[in-house]
């Protein structure tokens, strides 16, 4: 296994405030079994092949993460806190320029971007990426989609159906090598790209080499909505039998 050989580190999102979750606090400090979310992705994170982890977190909670989560539950693996930018990109971005401008980046292969709200990955996954990546460059995690897909009109009636055996769901991590996806990003942003909801969105506008899809799972979810939680409750009660 090269991982063994090749450094590999992992930014992990919790820039985000979680409007759709409704509640008073960020949806990644919202608890399951008495542990907030964000302890579980960093703990998959901490059981992984990942050397080191940056966590990028709401400007401000730099802190309450330091204290809160990483001292609380001993997570050596997070070896920088950052805090992120008004979107997602921006939060990735401010991750990628910290692990550049300190010793975690000057020696990394591959970095893995993940999102923090996906509390339910596996050191399993994060290997399955991080491998395809050192041979690919580029690789993200994903399923095949089990309903239907339609494009919509604004006025929502259906424009078309692509050919659903073709469709895959995209999750994080989502893996690169570590300079070029830097260079991607410094591109994209120069460049004011609008629209980027992930990474290998980011690979695409600069490279013309595929980004490769590896299998994640059906329960790495995004905690994005209440209903989530509950969903959350059942696949850690699965993984305790
Ligand atoms: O908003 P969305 O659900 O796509 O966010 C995905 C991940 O990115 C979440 O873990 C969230 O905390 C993070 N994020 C961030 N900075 C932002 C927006 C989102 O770190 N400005």
């Amino acid at each position: 296994m090269k991982t063994e050989q090749n450094k590999v580190l992992a930014i992990v999102l919790a820039g985000g405030k979680g409007k759709r979750m409704g509640a008073q606090v960020s949806k990644q400090y919202l608890e399951l079994n008495g542990k907030p979310l964000l302890y579980y992705t960093l703990c998959a994170f901490e059981e992984s092949i990942v050397q080191d982890v940056i966590l990028v977190c709401g400007a401000g909670e730099e802190e309450y993460c330091g204290r809160e989560i990483v001292s609380k539950y001993g997570l050596k693996k997070v070896k920088k806190i950052v805090p992120g930018g008004k979107e997602r990109y921006d939060s990735v971005y401010e991750g990628l320029k910290a692990a550049k401008k300190t010793e975690i980046g000057r020696d990394a292969d591959i970095v893995l971007i993940h999102d923090g709200a996906r509390a339910f990955v596996t050191p399993e996954i994060i290997q399955r990426v991080a491998e395809m990546a050192e041979q690919k460059e580029a690789c993200v995690v994903g399923m095949p989609v089990k309903d239907t897909v339609k494009v919509a009109r604004d006025d929502l009636t259906i424009e078309s159906t692509p050919d659903r055996t073709k469709m895959w769901q995209i999750q994080t991590p989502q893996a690169f090598r570590f300079h070029k996806i830097f260079d991607a990003y410094n591109r994209a942003l120069e460049d004011k790209v609008q629209g980027i909801t992930d990474d290998a969105m980011v690979w695409e506008y600069c490279y013309e080499a595929p980004v490769y899809l590896t299998e994640g799972d059906y329960s790495n979810i995004k905690v994005t909505t209440p209903e989530d939680m509950a969903f959350g409750d059942a696949i850690l009660n699965q993984r305790k039998k």
